[in-house]
């Protein structure tokens, strides 16, 4: 079977899962004041230097979490309070449409304290429309949250842009690059972000951990969860020094290897586009096609139920119709309605991406399968 789901969770890299397998063996709390400990206190110091060195920022200014919902609810919800209980009088919070849930979600609890939260709209080419988001941000916005880049979609949003709105009032800016780093070039200095949030299963490390880049300018968030005072008192709890390993990992061989990757990618998503339409195939391109993530795109191939597709597929070719997050939810696509596509093309709709791990006969298989798949549908 060849997967083609990679924007929901990417495969294990080797190096991420030999380096776990070695720190699983060696038993340590990162704070304990022994030898175990320091053993696994120095894992995750080396990861931390890791993904921030992916990302242009200093150790000191990365915070391990459980994953990018972990790190936009500590940003967003962290922000928040920070604000309330420093005596800031800014309560308006702007985010996109296309957010994950993980950051809308956050943004609306904000309401039951007193907050107004904003929606900027996106293009149809599913883009954040700047004029539309200028509009909204104000002298008393606290923050402004917007994606690096959409994971129904893989469109990558103009962050650098965006920081220069927010920051023209004095509101900070937090961007969820779960889908972004590890895939393109990420540096925090140059897109200006205040907060950053990453994920490990999204670029081939394992899940179940990702971060929170906090700017050493910005003003610290509350931390969701306290105790231990771990994470330098913002994310209290033991660190998971085997998953920080592999994250670690993860970020070095992505950093290494970004443009490769990104060229093979690249290459495979067109094979097989071009592959899919020497067989009369006819797809539209549901977002930006000239701003997109390497080797990802949503597509609607003509006629065809993405639903009925999926799951025709589900055993050779595993294609989602959408975020995995709202599975069961079907056709609920809240990015493709914020991008106005139409009812017809929305069912239609199939997101698919190429990676570090497929071949050339992947995506000719791929497509031909598809293909075949189609035909029976016809
Ligand atoms: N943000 C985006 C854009 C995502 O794609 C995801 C994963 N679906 C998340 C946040 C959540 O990441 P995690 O699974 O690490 O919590």
């Amino acid at each position: 079977a060849i997967y083609l789901d990679g924007l929901s969770t990417a495969p294990l890299a080797p190096e991420a899962r030999a380096a776990m397998l070695a720190a699983w063996d060696q038993p340590g709390n990162p704070s304990s004041p022994h030898a175990a400990g320091e053993r696994a206190a120095a894992l995750v110091e080396t990861a931390r230097r890791s993904v921030a060195d992916l990302v242009g920022a200093s150790s000191a200014e990365i915070v391990f979490t459980s994953g990018a919902t972990e790190a936009n609810n500590l940003a967003i919800a962290g922000a928040a309070a920070a604000a309330i209980t420093g005596g800031s009088e800014r309560r308006h919070v702007v985010v996109t449409s296309i957010e994950h849930k993980s950051v809308l979600e956050a943004a609306w609890r904000l309401r039951a304290v007193g907050f107004t939260v904003d929606i900027a709209p996106v293009t149809k080419a599913g883009v954040v429309d700047l004029g539309e988001l200028a509009a909204l941000i104000r002298n008393d916005t606290l923050l402004v949250s917007v994606m690096a880049a959409n994971n129904e979609t893989a469109v990558l949003q103009p962050i650098a842009e965006v920081a220069a709105l927010a920051h023209a009032v004095g509101a900070l800016l937090h961007c969820d690059a779960a889908q972004a780093v590890g895939k393109v070039p990420v540096d925090v200095i140059d897109l200006d972000v205040d907060f950053m949030s990453v994920s490990s299963h999204k670029m081939y490390g394992p899940m179940g951990v990702g971060a929170l880049y906090v700017s050493a300018a910005a003003p610290r968030p509350t931390p969701l969860l306290v105790g231990g005072g771990q994470e330098n008192g913002l994310r209290a709890g033991t660190e998971p020094a085997p998953l920080i390993a592999g994250f670690g990992t993860a970020a070095e061989v992505a950093r290494s290897r970004l443009e490769k990757d990104a060229r093979h990618a690249k290459s495979l998503l067109g094979a097989f586009l071009q592959d899919l339409s020497e067989r009369q195939v006819k797809i539209h391109v549901n977002g930006n096609v000239s701003k997109l993530l390497p080797g990802a795109i949503n597509i609607s191939i003509d006629g065809i139920d993405a639903q009925s597709l999926a799951m025709i597929m589900a055993r050779t070719v595993m294609i989602s119709t959408g975020s995995a997050c709202n599975s069961g939810q079907i056709n609920s696509s809240h990015v493709l309605d914020a991008m106005d596509v139409d009812e017809k093309r929305k069912k239609e709709a199939l997101r698919i991406c190429f990676g570090r791990y497929h071949s050339d006969p992947d995506a000719r298989e791929a497509a031909r399968q598809l293909g075949d798949a189609i035909n029976r549908m016809r």
